[in-house]
């Protein structure tokens, strides 16, 4: 992909402006053309034409003892908003957010165990229905995060496993009844986002894993992510214990938040994590070691540089995390590769549907860094 026509190298030019200033306070004409390596005249255009546009503001003339300081642009983070679901197995949540990330408005309910597609979808179309309306500026669109098989296109779920969704036009049917544009993303694919975008995480080889009710995993490599229909939460450690899958010995069977809740009389696994009981601890240790013997198969097969945990068992207590980190440098040959547990809580998929719907619609950060990869 070669961007030669002038029209294209403006665009381009006018994208790499904006994150920039998506990502700092204020910037002058001359740093933005200094650290972006663009000419001063082209600098100047670009800023007029964002200045006219309203997605910049210029920030004043400040008096310094070595004379007038220039005048400094920034991002006018209101000027359009974004909205993030994440449909996630136990709770849905939804927020707006401005142009720099900040979340103006959060919801969060409840999703029932097996749910319907016309329940959960008219709860969501619900909150964004509502959040539209009190919205002050124009909503650029939606990026939908559920734990699933999503189509190219992105507007169809192909397969949401145990909750029998298949094939379902979940994008259309949203975007019917919100009059935005809505984009679907698997779960995982937007954790990594958070990670790379809100996180920003910069190695380009890692392993990230969604560790929570269900077990889903994806892997990293500079700009492709495999994800989806992979099967981490399956992987088999044992020679016992019938998964929900229906074969023995799966990973999910013995350290996913549903086979322990099952064990614990529904208890969370917040909840456990707060009991005394030795039979939770003695669980919670061997959910502990099946994620770490799973991890020595997965740096051994992909080669990561880096294991990131995410999800609500990633937020364990340290003792389970230093067990599970103490299995893995002892069974593995990779030892090194560090593991660590995302900074982000429980809000990072939802973050990582926001970071997606503002790369899409906004900043297309992914796509320069896609063309700055081939460049070189
Ligand atoms: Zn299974």
């Amino acid at each position: 992909m070669k961007f030669t026509q002038p029209a294209a190298a403006r665009e381009i030019n006018r994208l790499r402006v904006l994150n920039l200033l998506a990502h700092v306070k204020e910037s002058s004409r001359s740093d933005i053309a200094r650290k972006l390596r663009l000419n001063k005249p082209s600098t100047s255009e670009i800023v007029e034409q964002l200045l006219k546009d309203g997605w910049v503001i210029e920030t004043g003339k400040r008096e310094t003892t070595t004379g007038r300081r220039p005048v400094s642009i920034a991002l006018v983070a209101d000027a359009s908003l974004v909205l993030g679901v994440d449909m996630g197995s136990r709770n849905t949540s939804i927020a707006i957010s401005d142009l720099k990330g900040n979340i103006l408005r959060y919801e969060r309910f409840p999703t029932t165990a097996h749910p319907e597609v016309k329940e959960l979808c008219s709860n969501v179309i619900r909150v964004i229905r509502k959040m539209s309306k009190l919205a002050t500026s124009p909503i650029l669109g939606v990026v939908v995060a559920l734990d699933g098989v999503i189509s190219e296109d992105k507007q169809t779920l192909i397969r949401r496993d145990h909750w029998n969704w298949d094939d379902i036009p979940l994008a259309a049917i949203i975007e019917r009844n919100t009059n935005l544009p809505i984009k679907l993303v698997n779960n995982v694919e937007a954790m990594v986002f958070a990670e790379r975008w809100v996180a920003l995480e910069e190695e380009v080889n890692f392993f990230m894993v969604n560790w929570g009710e269900h077990i889903k995993s994806a892997w990293i490599y500079k700009n492709t992510i495999t994800s989806g229909d992979t099967q981490f939460g399956h992987l088999m450690v044992r020679s016992t214990g019938l998964c929900r899958c229906g074969k023995i010995g799966c990973l999910e069977s013995v350290a996913a938040g549903w086979a322990l809740s099952e064990r614990h009389e529904g208890k969370t696994v917040k909840q456990l994590c707060q009991e005394p009981n030795e039979s939770c601890k003695k669980d919670l240790r061997q959910a502990a070691e099946a994620m770490g013997m799973a991890l020595v198969a997965a740096s051994a097969i992909t080669g990561c540089n880096k294991i990131i945990l995410g999800g609500g068992l990633a937020n364990l207590d340290k003792e389970y995390i230093e067990y599970l980190k103490s299995f893995y440098r002892e069974h593995s040959n990779r030892e090194t590769i560090p593991i660590v547990c995302s900074d982000l809580g429980e809000k990072q998929t939802l973050l990582g549907s926001i970071s997606i719907a503002l790369d899409s619609w906004m900043f297309k950060s992914s796509l320069l860094e896609m063309m700055q990869e081939q460049e070189k």
